[in-house]
């Protein structure tokens, strides 16, 4: 099915299943080049990053660790003042080598808040992993080190990535039809 509809929305097919599969491995081979003989320990940002993550980790040499965060945002107490808060990170980090999955960065936000929660664990080094990046988007400065594959500004939905909840299950990836 080249066009499919979740909820409102149509999508059109934009990167099939094999070319995903290259992106991970592309990854996966420059983190076992660049970080072999490192006790990793990658740290998958929910819900989005299931899927590369699971297929990632099984591509990497050694005896990596594998933890699953999840941000959530609360309304402080002065004014309208966001808390970035992760949950599901018991202060496992320190002095560690940390690789940071991410499903997709887009302008960087959540990378952000990501990066600096882990930061205050004082880990030895942190890395980002990226299945997917919008260059045009970006307005961060930290560097993700690891792209799977680069986009255009464009919704997408699929493997792991959602609209409103739907097309986490599927395994290509679509792009919005009707904008
Ligand atoms: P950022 O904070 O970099 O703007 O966006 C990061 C988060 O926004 C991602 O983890 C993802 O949850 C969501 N997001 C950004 N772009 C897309 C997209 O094209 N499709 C979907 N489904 N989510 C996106
Ligand atoms: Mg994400």
């Amino acid at each position: 099915m080249n066009i499919i509809t979740l909820g409102d929305k149509s999508f059109s097919l934009f990167i099939d299943d094999q070319k995903i599969n290259k992106a991970v491995q592309k990854v996966a081979n420059e983190i076992n080049d660049t970080l072999a003989g490192k006790n990793l320990i990658f740290l998958s940002v929910l819900n989005g990053s299931f899927m590369f993550t699971a297929d990632l980790v099984r591509l990497i040499k050694g005896n990596p660790e594998l933890s699953f965060i999840k941000t959530a945002s609360y309304e402080g107490l002065i004014g309208s003042e966001k808390v970035n808060q992760l949950i599901g990170l018991n202060n496992e980090l320190r002095h560690r080598n940390v690789v940071i999955l991410e499903d997709i960065v887009d302008t960087g936000n959540t990378l952000d808040a990501v990066y600096k929660l882990v930061q205050q664990q004082q880990p030895a080094s942190i890395k980002v992993a990226a299945l997917f990046y919008k260059p045009l988007a970006y307005k961060k400065e930290i560097n993700i080190d690891y792209v799977g594959l680069e986009i255009e500004n464009d919704f997408i939905v699929g493997y792991g990535l959602d609209y409103n909840g739907l097309g986490r299950n599927l395994k290509h990836i679509y792009k919005i039809a009707d904008k």
